[in-house]
């Protein structure tokens, strides 16, 4: 979500003499896109912000800007603490970021972090870049971020799990029109992108708060899908991220019906214990989401699902972690991001009593992680000897990586006579903990 945020920023600054650039010691504006999901990434901005003060001291000229979870948490709090910002600017403002930094300036407007209930997403589409001449003129080298894009779908949260700070930093879930997002896939194709990922904080609710069509008939997450999959040229979507509760029969089965759908799942479980499910307002039980990771199954053999876990949530005990591991142990999923559990500022779960240990925490952590890579590694060797339809997204003389349609990254030696964006079959020849080594096979089949 914040990848695409970032895009928009600097599309929209495009517009007012902004180029954008890497090197942020010689930059003009400096933006910190931020996120406060855990605390750690909160304060590597809040010791970036230390750094960047040093450099304002050398060069005034530079401007900073604060933006994403942080900025709309914080508002004034970060202004009085860091005074050298030049614009702290809340989550449903972004798309503003030009006129926004003019009026800091001149009226000295530097927190702009309204949250509105009314909000929509504004029409924005990216600007079309030739992307496909870019390929054909330096071959090999094109990256991959020109293959495959970020497209939002939906902003903000109406699910109040109770350690989630993103029903108050992104507001009120709120839907994005459906002919803007065809329109802005559209266009992506178009320019030569192949792959896309349909982005919000939880997709399958989409067409469920507000009306997204013109004609105002129900629309859901499943008819988007079906929608976006047929746009032509499109050769795989994908999306993320899921609640296990949204998750219908009609979307499980688009895993079997639509065709460029990659077989992935990214569908968080958080704990495997029912009654740290429920303290985490979750709203299903462990047995519903394996009912419904069965399912998934049915439809879609061979689908590779990932998931989050929180260990050391308030009141876990050693009986909950238990519960966890068993539900890894009868998934098996292909991988987790797995973390241990922060207060986040004005969640419920930060007032609740019974906090877990520090040093607890970090032993489940390193059980939970233990046996996640051992499962992970086992599930991937299932794929050596077999065939993968792999998009390329690095190739160079000595080799390159790609990604296969269950999301795993192949390393190989040989591009042959490939390029990245193509996607090719490649027979899966070794498999480590998190990343499979492949040779291409051939090139009319993939
Ligand atoms: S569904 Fe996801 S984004 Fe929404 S409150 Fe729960 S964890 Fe946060």
């Amino acid at each position: 979500m914040n990848e695409r945020d970032s895009e928009i920023m600097a599309q929209s600054l495009s517009g007012y003499g902004y180029i954008e650039g890497m090197e942020m010691n010689e930059a003009d504006l400096v933006i910190l896109n931020t996120c406060s999901i855990r605390a750690k990434a909160e304060q590597k901005v809040l010791s970036l912000l230390g750094y960047l003060r040093k450099t304002k001291l050398k060069r005034p000229a530079m401007k900073i800007c604060v933006a994403g979870c942080v900025a709309q948490q914080e508002g004034n709090r970060l202004l009085d603490r860091m005074p050298h910002i030049d614009l702290v600017i809340g989550t449903q403002n972004i798309y503003n970021i030009g006129p926004l930094l003019l009026r800091a300036e001149t009226d000295g407007s530097r927190v702009v972090t309204e949250l509105r209930d009314d909000y929509a997403i504004p029409k924005f589409l990216p600007a079309l870049s030739p992307m496909a001449a870019d390929r054909a003129e330096s071959a090999c080298a094109a990256p991959s971020i020109q293959f495959s894009k970020f497209v939002t779908i939906m902003q903000g949260c109406n699910n109040y799990c109770t350690y989630c700070v993103v029903p108050y930093t992104r507001g009120r879930e709120i839907s994005r029109n459906v002919d803007d997002i065809i329109e802005e896939v559209n266009i992506l194709v178009k320019a030569g992108v192949k792959e896309i990922t349909l982005l919000g904080q939880n997709v399958n609710s989409y067409g469920k708060a507000n009306a997204v069509t013109a004609d105002r008939r129900p629309y859901n997450f499943s008819d988007l899908l079906r929608e976006v999959s047929s746009v032509e040229g499109l050769a795989r979507l994908r999306f993320t991220t899921s609640n296990p509760k949204d998750l219908t029969d009609a979307l499980m089965k688009s895993f079997r019906d639509v065709k460029n759908l990659c077989p992935q799942f990214h569908l968080p479980v958080q704990s495997g214990s029912d009654r740290i499910l429920k303290s985490m307002n979750r709203k299903y039980t462990a047995a519903q989401y394996l009912e419904k990771v069965e399912k998934l199954r049915e439809y879609m053999p061979g689908i590779a699902l990932t998931t989050d876990i929180i260990v050391g949530f308030p009141g876990e005990s050693d009986e909950d972690f238990q519960d966890t591991m068993n539900l890894l142990e009868e998934v098996r999923f292909h991988g987790s991001f797995s973390f241990k559990y922060s207060d986040r500022p004005g969640t419920q779960a930060s007032k609740l009593a019974e906090k877990v240990d520090e040093r607890v925490k970090m032993e489940r952590l390193a059980v939970f992680q233990q046996r996640q890579d051992e499962i992970s590694l086992l599930r991937n060797r299932e794929y050596v000897g077999h065939g993968q339809s792999v998009m390329l997204e690095e190739c160079s003389e000595s080799g390159g990586k790609g990604r296969t349609g269950t999301n795993h990254i192949v390393h190989f030696s040989e591009c042959r006579g490939h390029v990245a964006g193509d996607i090719v079959r490649m027979k899966i020849v070794h498999a480590g903990q998190h990343s499979l080594r492949g040779e291409i096979e051939k090139t009319d089949e993939v």
